[in-house]
């Protein structure tokens, strides 16, 4: 594709960036094919292709961003489909974080649209606030009816009943039982630490039974992947520099072989951290954790897991766009399950996204209702007795439409090889 930046623009080389990636695009059009947003409104604008032309429009005229191009860039899922399609290696992830932080920076946006933004940026990356926001909305579900449209989805969505807090999620060392193997370190996560204390525990049951020491380190936090998709880069970057500055003291320390992730949408920006700090001081020990950062998926792979000791059962695998797009694993997690003993079902257009994606279905009600109703129709029809997936987010959003179970990957690891059975698969359904 043919730009039009001046010299003077280029000197950014943030923009400089995003010229580079615009004239990659051949604007052949593959990627409209696994787009969601596009098959779910069959707008061109709504397709990669439209939205990259969009962009290119307010970079290279230098213009603030305008209510058109923020509505069909607001509406991408950041599900990344388009890159794994794409023949010429665009990196649509990095455009689109350029056009959302010039979005953020140049775009008011309306007075509501503002607040609800602010609240979800200030809520959910703080384990005590969001547990104290879903207490206020409990009590708020009563009168849910006179509260405006985000309000209510929030209700909505918030769980009735929340787990205890889990010790597992302060900082400490859990021992590997037998020979030490690895050493690694565990993020727990900030939304996870609250809705879902279960896969953090089946984690690290699961690792020290692999022989790994596990490691929660002091200080680290949110991985700031929530903020970084609404642009605003100022909040992403603290909430980055401070787990990069958390993991380095370990790694100076006693040192690491991997930083475990198990929240795959968190684990997609955990890796790009070398990107984000790649013109900041930072850049170096950032480099190094994006290089540490690994999907557990990855660790668990390198270890002797146990073979043919889970029950037999189908189980439904949903491949989270994150991982299978924004982290090109596709084959791991159905690898282990399988290897474990459990027959893998896929479910058709495993490539589209559930509808999930981080905030999405807070804020495009709409589109993410039809993603799920789409998802759950291909998954139930695979008549499977679980599902798993690796990303709590997708979790959350599929369970709301079905009644088939669903856990994470790695409990059901953790089950087969003499964990507890998931809470979800107990007779009363602890949901
Ligand atoms: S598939 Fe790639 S090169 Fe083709 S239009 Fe989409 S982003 Fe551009
Ligand atoms: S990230 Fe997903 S929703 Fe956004 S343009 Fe690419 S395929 Fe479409």
């Amino acid at each position: 594709m043919q730009t039009g930046f001046t010299p003077e623009m280029l000197r950014d080389k943030n923009v400089a960036e995003a010229e580079g990636i615009l004239r990659s695009c051949v604007h052949c059009g593959f990627c409209t094919a696994t787009c969601p947003t596009y098959q779910v409104l069959g707008d061109e604008l709504d397709s990669p292709r439209g939205r990259i032309y969009l962009i290119k429009d307010m970079l290279e005229n230098g213009r603030a961003a305008d209510a058109k191009t923020v509505k069909h860039i607001d509406r991408c899922l950041s599900c990344f489909a388009c890159m794994s399609t794409c023949p010429s290696g665009v990196n649509y992830m990095h455009l689109l974080d350029h056009a959302r932080a010039h979005i953020q920076k140049t775009y008011r946006r309306p007075i509501m649209d503002r607040i609800n933004r602010w609240i979800l940026a200030q809520v959910l990356p703080y384990p005590p606030r969001f547990r104290l926001a879903i207490r206020a909305a409990n009590l708020a579900r009563v009168f849910k009816w006179l509260l405006p449209g985000f309000q209510r989805n929030l209700i909505n969505f918030a769980p009735k009943h929340l787990p205890p807090v889990s010790q597992n999620d302060r900082p400490q060392v859990f021992a590997a039982f037998g020979e030490r193997k690895k050493r690694v370190a565990l993020m727990t996560g900030c939304a996870q630490q609250v809705l879902n204390t279960d896969i953090n525990d089946a984690t690290i049951r699961l690792l020290q039974r692999l022989g790994c020491e596990v490691v929660v380190a002091t200080g680290a936090a949110c991985c700031g992947a929530l903020t970084h998709h609404m642009g605003k880069t100022g909040d992403s970057h603290r909430s980055a520099a401070n787990n990069i500055n958390a993991w380095m003291a370990e790694v100076d320390g006693d040192g690491l072989d991997a930083i475990v992730i198990n929240t795959s949408g968190c684990g997609t920006t955990v890796k790009d951290y070398g990107h984000m700090f790649r013109n900041a001081a930072l850049a170096e020990p950032a480099a190094k954790i994006s290089a540490l950062a690994k999907d557990v998926s990855e660790v668990l792979e390198d270890l002797d897991l146990p073979e043919n000791c889970a029950q037999p059962m189908n189980v439904a695998y949903h491949a989270a766009c994150s991982l299978q797009h924004g982290q090109q694993i596709k084959n791991a997690p159905k690898d282990l399950l399988r290897r474990v003993g459990f027959t893998v079902c896929e479910p058709k257009d495993a490539y589209l996204c559930c509808g999930s994606a981080g905030t999405y279905n807070l804020l495009q009600v709409e589109i993410a209702n039809n993603l799920k109703q789409r998802k759950v129709s291909a998954i139930e029809a695979t008549t499977p007795n679980v599902i798993c997936a690796g990303n709590l987010g997708c979790m959350i959003q599929i369970g709301s439409g079905t009644d088939i179970p669903v856990v994470h990957t790695v409990q059901l690891l953790d089950w087969a090889t003499g964990g507890p059975s998931p809470r979800a698969l107990l007779p009363e359904r602890g949901k």
